[in-house]
């Protein structure tokens, strides 16, 4: 009989393990996603989404994961025009006497001059994606390798033992408590802004800056603004105070953003934990993998997630 697995989550983790899963068209697997959110209505489409390591752990492990999303991403962008991946040339700003450039083994990057009075910088060329596009293409993706998708809000993954062989819990920030063994997932407020593209083709990212996060990502619809790291506001609503602080961080980066006309807001929850977590989870009612925790780095460890489920579910 085939295999019959669920994925609890449509975020870029959730779909991309699906994808995954359903592209080994040999296994015979049924893969079925439920989430109680259109993947653009997740924290996953108010991400920049640029790739490149934030709030997320550092390992070996993870940098495996680094590279293997930056090689998929590099091949979608590629062959794929419509997927919304784009190869784009930036700035990463550094504050730091020694910043951690432990990224640039795996991609190529150049010191620049190019930086706010008093910083040092780097020249790379990273994917990112416009989220807008590439989750809906993502799950068209997946719907042509025939994974189904069904609204619906799991409570308890135990529930779902009969009606599935395997369950994947990708639900994000939601994870520890819906999986109910880990309290230590900490949802992390960031707020963004996307404006008007006044003309702008290179990206600025400043994890640094004085005072908050500031990024500017020129993607296909928009350049999103960001953006903050709040660790203790609950606020789903944008607010218009620390708006107006991520407008006057961004417009002192790229002084042509200043009056650039406002398109849309976003607030989202990074899923931040100590170690992002994949592993089969014992003493449960049918076989259960958890793979969440990515912090700020979730689309930039996507693909390397989804392989490293998909050689999860196959040996066990
Ligand atoms: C402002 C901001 C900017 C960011 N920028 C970047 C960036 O540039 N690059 C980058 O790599 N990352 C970035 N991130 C981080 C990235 O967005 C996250 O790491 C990523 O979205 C996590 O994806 P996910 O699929 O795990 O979770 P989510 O996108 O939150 O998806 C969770 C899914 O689970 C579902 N779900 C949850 N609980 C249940 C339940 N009980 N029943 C059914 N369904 C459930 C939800 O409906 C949803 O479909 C940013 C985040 C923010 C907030």
């Amino acid at each position: 009989m085939s295999e019959r697995i669920v994925v609890i989550g449509a975020g870029v983790i959730g779909l991309s393990i699906a994808h995954e899963l359903a592209a080994e068209r040999a296994s015979g697997r049924i893969i079925t996603v439920l989430t109680d959110a259109d993947p653009i209505d997740t924290t996953s489409a108010v991400a920049g989404a640029v790739w490149f390591p934030y709030a997320a752990e550092r390992s070996p492990a993870i940098d495996l994961q680094l590279q293997t999303t930056l090689r998929r991403f590099i091949d979608i962008a590629r062959e794929h025009p419509d997927a919304g991946i784009d190869m784009r040339t930036g700035i990463i700003i550094e504050r730091s006497p020694n910043p951690d450039r432990s990224w640039t083994d795996l991609v190529e990057a150049s010191e620049t001059d190019d930086v706010p009075e008093g910083a040092t910088g780097m020249r790379t060329t990273v994917p990112l994606g416009t989220m807008s596009q590439y989750l809906p293409w993502l799950q068209a993706k997946c719907e042509e390798l025939g994974v189904e998708f069904e609204r619906r809000t799991v409570a308890d993954p135990d529930a779902l033992a009969g009606e599935f062989d395997t369950a994947v819990v990708a639900a994000g920030a939601r994870s520890g408590a819906l999986l109910g063994d880990d309290d230590t997932v900490v949802p992390v407020r960031g707020q963004v802004v996307r404006v008007e593209n006044p003309g702008i083709t290179e990206f600025r990212i400043d994890d640094e800056s004085e005072g908050g996060l500031a990024y500017v990502l020129p993607r296909r619809d928009c350049v999103v603004l960001g953006g903050t790291h709040e660790p203790s506001n609950t606020n789903p609503e944008p607010d218009p105070e620390i708006e107006a602080g991520i407008l006057a961080r961004t417009a002192a980066l790229v002084p042509a953003l200043a009056n650039a006309r406002i398109v849309s807001r976003g607030v989202g929850f990074r899923p931040v934990r100590e170690r992002v977590r994949i592993e089969e989870v014992s003493g449960r009612a049918l076989r259960v993998v958890a793979a969440y925790g990515h912090g700020g780095s979730g689309m930039t460890l996507s693909w390397g997630t989804a392989e490293r489920v998909a050689e999860l579910v196959a040996v066990s």
